[in-house]
């Protein structure tokens, strides 16, 4: 089903700010700065193909607010990047980094691009291009830029190799999500979907339920969603849905997670067997489980179709999965929202363990940054509950609440009003 094309994420994100800010009564030129970017950068760019033509592109990178630290964020590439988009990315990234209390702000950027069409070459020279057409306006303690929809880290190695040679130094600092081998830090590949599932371990403990009475869904089968995907199975949960953008996949006793992966490496998430794949991958956002995962793109869930969505909880693993008229209709019927901003920080909070040991040159184990990882967002997590509680909000205008005071705090301590 097509989401709504009248709204935008950027009007998700104004009406999202504006739910908190009335109940706070922000004072109008801090909700002024919430609701627009400090910098929004466009460029082209012409890159050489692999028949020897070349071919121009088109890139954002959207700075929002720089009021707690460097921007902070990551780098989509997908052929519906548009500007609007890219700032609403931006925007969720500093409420994300001031609701995890790290010392960044937000940015997003994106490159119009299919990288379905491109070669692995291509890709490299893309990548190299874009860093190239904004390497002034980035730097580890100005923008720092991270892997988002399409691009790994390889992607981020490149491009961390771009900018030391033009500044002619090594700078890992540059962008995080970079291969260990390049000053990556332990555990960021998988730190998205790490994050979700403390948070889901978490709830189920204190809900007494048990992992294997817990069925899940999850859209996208991305970073995100694959390795959460994984490590819910591995932790007992019965996975029954997964979906990439050409099929989903549905067993009510629960897939076996592990032959999916190898399924979608073979290049065909359908291989994994026909009498699973569900004829609309749609279909998979209306399944009766326990949880749905979003992981996919923004907007999925929306005002058409957001009373069929039969899950208890919505764990937004996804930028901006739901729109505001559909959480409405999902809190009217005693759904659990948990929001983007949390739900899905884990990245950025091991994305600034990087910056950290990359500023120190000291790398710490995988167990030392998942357990550094594991009390932050608990920590959030909790941060959130107490502000429903104390607000008597939803999670996401709570989570909201918290990020907007910590911004403010940041945005009167430098004087800027
Ligand atoms: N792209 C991820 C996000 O949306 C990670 C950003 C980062 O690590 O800077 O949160």
């Amino acid at each position: 089903m097509p989401k709504e094309k009248q709204h935008t994420a950027y009007d998700h994100v104004r009406a999202q700010i504006k739910e908190a800010t009335d109940i706070l009564s922000t004072e109008p030129i801090i909700s002024d700065m919430l609701n627009h970017p400090k910098r929004v950068v466009q460029v082209t760019f012409p890159v050489e193909m692999d028949d020897g033509t070349s071919r121009l592109f088109e890139g954002y990178r959207s700075q929002h607010s720089d009021a707690l630290g460097p921007y902070k964020g990551g780098l989509r590439f997908h052929p519906e990047v548009d500007i609007d988009e890219t700032k609403a990315l931006s925007m969720w990234m500093s409420f994300k980094c001031a609701l995890v209390q790290i010392p960044q702000g937000g940015g997003k950027g994106g490159v119009v691009c299919d990288t379905k069409e491109l070669s692995e070459r291509e890709v490299r020279r893309l990548s190299r291009a874009f860093m190239e057409a904004i390497q002034d306006v980035v730097g580890p303690n100005q923008d720092v830029m991270a892997p988002d929809v399409n691009t790994d880290a390889s992607i981020m190695g490149y491009m961390m190799d771009t900018y030391s040679k033009s500044k002619g130094e090594l700078v890992p600092g540059i962008i995080t999500g970079k291969p260990t081998i390049l000053g990556g830090s332990e555990g960021r590949s998988s730190a998205t979907a790490q994050g979700a599932v403390y948070i889901i371990e978490r709830f189920l403990k204190d809900q007494d339920k048990k992992f294997e009475d817990t069925t899940v869904a999850i859209q996208g089968f991305g970073n995100g969603g694959q390795i959460a995907a994984r490590l819910l199975y591995d932790l007992g949960c019965k996975v029954i849905a997964i979906s990439d953008s050409k099929t989903a996949l549905y067993h009510q006793e629960g897939l076996d997670i592990p032959k999916a992966q190898q399924a979608k490496e073979d290049g065909d998430l359908a291989s994994y067997g026909e009498s699973e794949v569900l004829s609309q991958t749609d279909d998979l956002l209306y399944l009766k489980t326990d949880l749905f995962v979003p992981s996919a793109l923004d907007g999925v869930i929306h005002k058409e179709n957001a009373s069929d969505i039969q899950a208890n909880i919505i764990v937004e693993l996804a930028n901006g999965p739901t729109t505001p008229e559909a959480e409405k209709i999902l809190l009217q019927n005693n759904k659990l929202v948990i929001p983007d901003i949390l739900a899905n920080s884990g990245g950025v909070i091991v994305s600034y363990l990087e910056s950290v040991q990359n500023h120190m040159n000291y790398y710490w184990s995988e167990e030392e940054v998942l357990a550094q990882l594991k009390a932050r967002i608990l920590h959030s997590y909790d941060l959130v509950i107490q502000h429903a509680e104390e607000y008597k909000t939803s999670y996401r205008t709570a989570a909201m609440i918290a990020a907007i005071n910590r911004l403010e705090e940041g945005i009167k301590s430098r004087g800027w009003t």
